[in-house]
């Protein structure tokens, strides 16, 4: 940690922002699965799917309500979880003008330990709002209370079927997530907003994404070519650690505290 540490000093001591972008593995200390473990899976019919298969418009083209029914588990996960030590020192950094946080996670801990939501950037969307599946406009509701969350193996009922609807124009909803084969946009996604802010990064901060997705790929190269000092806190290497100017191979709950302590009063 000492050279992560060091790396942190050098990050503050420049003039420009300070981003921290985190993924699933902050969250796994939560008790919610990442994506890449087994317990990420789900099985339709005899089927079994990797999550990138599910996370696709393509899979809710085919087979929306199963779809759903994965979301609405995954949602009762997200519920019943509670923010650890990492989410909850990232609430202090919020006092500072200087700070963003990027979020790839759709779980709401962030928000729910307490980081406004001014300067948290939820760029793949929050597990507890639909949106219209037509696209007919690009508001988000909250999923409508009648829509109890599912058990592995529940299907979702008539009566949820029913409410799963956009309020304007009556259509099917969906989740309101970013899923692997659409794009980003600002208006839904802050899409230029977080590269504005990664471009102006003096550090960054990398926790818990294996550097799937297109964004967050963006934030690290914006960063880099700004200049910024970039950090990577990761049980397991990842290609951001490669680019990284120096690595916390320990877990996001351990290592964000001290980040968060050496950034004292930025
Ligand atoms: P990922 O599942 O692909 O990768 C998780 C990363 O976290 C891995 O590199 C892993 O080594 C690391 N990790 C695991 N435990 C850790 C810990 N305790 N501390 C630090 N690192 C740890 O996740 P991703 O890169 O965020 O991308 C998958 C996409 O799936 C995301 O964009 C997100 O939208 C979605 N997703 C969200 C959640 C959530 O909201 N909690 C959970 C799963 C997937
Ligand atoms: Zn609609």
């Amino acid at each position: 940690m000492d050279a992560v540490l060091a790396a942190v000093r050098d990050g503050r001591a420049r003039t420009g922002r300070i981003v921290v972008l985190t993924g699933a593995g902050v969250s796994a200390e939560s008790g919610i699965p990442t994506f890449r473990g087994k317990e990420g899976y789900w099985t339709v019919g005899a089927r079994e799917y990797h999550p990138q298969e599910l996370a696709t418009h393509a899979a809710f083209e085919r087979m929306p309500w199963d779809v759903w029914a994965w979301y609405l588990y995954r949602r009762g996960v997200c519920r019943g979880a509670e923010p650890n030590a990492g989410h909850r020192a990232l609430v202090a950094l919020a006092a500072s003008e200087r700070f963003a946080l990027v979020t790839q996670n759709v779980d709401g801990l962030h928000i729910r330990a307490g980081s406004p939501r001014a300067s948290t950037y939820e760029i793949h969307g929050d597990i507890e709002l639909a949106r219209c599946a037509d696209e007919c406009t690009p508001t988000r509701f909250p999923i409508p209370a009648a829509v109890p969350d599912l058990q592995k193996g529940e299907p979702v009922s008539a009566e949820a079927r029913a409410a799963l609807v956009c309020p304007q124009c009556g259509a099917m909803a969906r989740p309101h997530v970013l899923w692997f084969d659409e794009s980003y946009d600002e208006d839904r996604f802050h899409l230029d907003t977080v590269r504005r802010v990664a471009s102006e990064a003096a550090l960054l901060v990398v926790a818990g994404t294996s550097a799937q997705t297109n964004l967050p790929w963006q934030v690290v190269s914006l960063a880099g070519r700004a200049g910024a000092v970039i950090v990577d806190v990761n049980t397991e290497d990842n290609p951001f650690g490669d680019l990284a100017h120096a690595v916390a191979r320990t877990s996001a709950a351990t290592a964000l505290p001290l980040i968060v302590d050496t950034l004292a009063d930025i």
